[in-house]
């Protein structure tokens, strides 16, 4: 018995080594991961529900470590937001997903609105108004074609900071979502002092359409509030047929997930913008 102790023991202590040692690989790589080009941002469509239209997409960071392959960034964005590292690589994911964007308007003749995740680490930034508007300047998109997405969590950091960073981005044009929605703990009097102009209702609440009561009244729920507030309601994570049409008779605006498509590469999502006609 001892030695089967022992054995499970051992076994445990090489996986916290596998882990500390990764999690030590991912930190010092991500130092460099930058200037040796191994960031990629992908892209997911997001529809119109009621056009079936591509109104936009999401730009989703994906890292091409050398040894370990593809990263996700679930894995080393909250790395990089404790190393402050996330100031460089999210101000990079922005100016490569508006300068993409701004390509895709002259090739598909379309003015599409690339949506694009912020850190709170990022709005705490001294300038990060400034920066954004230096890469829109850069880059030449129209301001109402980028959107920034924010968590509750973000807002709820330093409230009266964050308000005044938004606002002045807000004069520019550019567009605000909250992230994850209804998985924080913001409250709806809160909410209300921010210029947002939609809520994509979080995957897990999308998810449970149809199947669990409480899911299904919450998706219900975040869609009414973005009615009286007249904020666009965007659902995330949209896998059957049978939760778009729940979305589309609910008066849900837009969708985004793995019915339409997955996350893909620039080249792939180009080709989707040439296909796509909407059903
Ligand atoms: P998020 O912002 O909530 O992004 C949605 C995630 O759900 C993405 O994962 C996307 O690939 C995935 N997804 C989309 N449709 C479906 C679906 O139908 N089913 C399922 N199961 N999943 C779906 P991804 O790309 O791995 O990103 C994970 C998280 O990493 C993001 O969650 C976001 O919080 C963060 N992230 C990604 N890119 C960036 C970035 O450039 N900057 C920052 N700060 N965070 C980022
Ligand atoms: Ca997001
Ligand atoms: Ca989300
Ligand atoms: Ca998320």
């Amino acid at each position: 018995a001892k030695a089967a102790v022992g054995g499970r023991f051992q076994f445990f202590r090489e996986e916290m080594n596998q882990a500390a040692t990764e999690r030590l690989l991912i930190e010092s790589s991500l130092r460099q991961a930058l200037a040796r080009n191994e960031f990629r941002v992908f892209y997911q469509p997001q529809l119109d529900l009621a056009s079936g239209r591509i109104k936009g997409m999401e730009a989703l960071v994906r890292w091409r470590h050398p040894e370990l392959g593809i990263v996700s960034p679930a894995r080393f964005i909250p790395i990089a937001e404790e190393t402050g590292q996330i100031i460089d690589i999210g101000k990079w994911v922005l100016r490569e997903a508006c300068r993409q964007a701004r390509e895709w308007n002259a090739d598909a003749g379309s003015a599409l609105v690339v949506a694009v995740n912020v850190s709170a680490k990022q709005f705490e930034h001294g300038c990060f108004a400034t920066q954004v508007r230096q890469v829109l300047e850069e880059t030449g998109l129209p301001a109402h074609q980028l959107e920034l997405e924010i968590t509750e969590s973000v807002i709820m950091d330093r409230p009266d900071h964050v308000v005044s960073v938004m606002k002045e981005l807000r004069e520019l044009g550019v567009r605000f979502s909250i992230d994850d929605f209804g998985t924080g703990y913001s409250s709806l009097s809160q909410l209300k002092r921010f210029p947002i102009d939609t809520l994509k209702i979080d995957q897990s609440f999308t998810r449970d359409i149809g199947l669990d009561e409480g899911g299904t009244a919450i998706t219900r729920a975040v869609i009414a509030l973005g009615h009286s507030l007249r904020l666009q309601v965007v659902a995330e994570g949209v896998e059957t047929t049978e939760q778009q049409r729940f979305l589309a008779q609910h008066g849900c605006h837009g969708m985004q997930g793995y019915l339409f498509s997955r996350p893909v590469e620039p080249a792939a999502f180009g080709a989707l913008l040439s296909m796509h006609v909407p059903s």
